[in-house]
């Protein structure tokens, strides 16, 4: 049997063959130590970094002594959050930020709380965006940090950072920005946007797995973090431990083969997310999209179900098709994600929402497989429920009074 067609893409992505031939030779014959200072084993993998550090720096108008090696977004997360608050302590104690933020974020935030910081968690509009002028309003004199996500893994909403920088700008706070998702998807520039840390992760742009980076920015402010793993003092001293080489290799050439292809691959994905979309809603009535569907990644989509049992839905599509239903974090539990409750979205709706990814190696023929399938399932599923049949037949649903046996 055939496997399932992956569309989980905001959970991970495959390594890309370009990016993996790039990166072999650094586990066998160039494995030197980047911090071997006396023979040509170590400049030749310091200078693999250079040039990994260099085309990351290169695709968010950054300058390469900015970026910071380290093991994906959660730990560039907790750099970042913790870092700062550490190192700006005297300065102030309070950290904005997002209800609809990633776990890593979130719990280095509640984390922080318990050490002596105030955090407050911005709401959002039912469109997932923040209200600028409410994030306004929640500064402070003791403000030292604004924590916005660029992109977010749920339902692809971007946040307008460009807005956001010049907010914090304005108010001398610090801008970090958790870009897992957005970096390699859509254009930035951490000066433009006035973006001051953003954490980047490998393995959501088609390079590998525990790696990533921290950008901290060095002029007009210099930013300062305190370190949270000591050491021999790498990376300028904020994150200390022997470079891994070849995953360093593997995101420096996943970052600049994401740039050069962004603006064919941006149009692409966002083609094949509007075929779906147009696929399944032409066919299937009471379908609702979760989050804006303009401020958005081009290749997500979260859409839910009214009248479709979540797990029901889940089980009919596995083998067709591999996607996350709520959140690839939230789906081990029932409770409804917290980013689609953040939105308003009722708990029935939650739980019968889908996330589409929708990335490099998907086609046509895989979005048109599966828009039939789901078409399918959902009309099989809708046909078993007593509530569709209810709402067929005119009952309006919200009004009945239910009476328990
Ligand atoms: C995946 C993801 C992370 C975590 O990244 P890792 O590199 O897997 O640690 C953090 N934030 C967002 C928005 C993500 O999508």
């Amino acid at each position: 049997m055939a496997r399932a067609i992956y569309m989980d893409n905001n959970a991970t992505t495959p390594v890309d063959p370009v990016v993996m031939d790039i990166m072999l030779p650094y586990f066998t014959e160039k494995f030197g130590n980047a911090a071997s200072r006396n023979h040509s084993y170590g400049w030749e993998a310091e200078e693999a970094v250079d040039i990994a550090r260099g085309q990351i720096a290169a695709a968010i108008n950054a300058d390469p002594k900015e970026i910071i090696f380290t093991s994906g977004a959660t730990e560039s997360n907790n750099l970042a959050l913790k870092g700062v608050a550490e190192m700006y302590r005297e300065k102030g104690n309070h950290i904005i930020t997002v209800q609809t933020e990633h776990k890593c974020v979130l719990d280095s935030a509640k984390y922080l709380e318990q050490h002596g910081c105030t955090v407050t968690y911005l709401p959002v509009q039912t469109d997932g965006l923040i209200d600028l002028a409410v994030l306004e309003a929640a500064i402070t004199p003791e403000t030292i940090l604004i924590s916005v996500m660029f992109a977010n893994n749920e339902i692809g909403v971007i946040q307008p950072i460009a807005q956001i920088g010049a907010i914090a700008r304005k108010h001398g706070v610090l801008l970090h920005t958790d870009a897992a998702q957005a970096f390699g998807k859509v254009l930035i520039d951490v000066l433009a946007q006035n973006i001051d840390l953003m954490s980047i992760s490998g393995h959501k742009l088609y390079g590998p797995k525990g790696i990533g980076a921290l950008y901290v920015r060095r002029k007009n402010p210099r930013v300062r973090l305190e370190a949270q793993q000591h050491g021999g003092g790498h990376e300028r001293g904020m994150r200390s431990g022997t470079l891994y080489v070849p995953l360093i290799v593997g995101l420096g050439a996943a970052a600049e083969r994401a740039v050069a292809e962004m603006p064919t691959e941006s149009v692409r994905t966002l083609q094949l997310r509007e075929r779906l979309y147009k696929n399944v809603t032409s066919r299937l009535p009471e379908v609702y999209v979760n989050g804006s569907l303009e401020h958005r990644l081009p290749g997500n989509l979260n859409i839910s179900f009214a009248f479709v049992e979540g797990e029901a839905l889940l089980m009919g599509l596995n083998d067709t098709v591999a996607l996350s239903s709520g959140s690839a974090c939230t789906s081990a539990s029932l409770e409804p994600s917290y980013v689609l409750k953040a939105l308003g979205v009722g708990d029935e709706l939650a739980h019968s929402s889908l996330r589409f990814g929708i990335g490099r190696f998907n086609t046509e023929a895989d979005v048109d497989r599966v828009s039939d399938k789901i078409v399918d399932v959902v009309t099989r599923l809708r046909e078993m429920s007593p509530l569709w049949e209810m709402h067929q037949e005119g009952v309006d649903l919200t009004k009945v009074q239910w009476v328990a046996h």
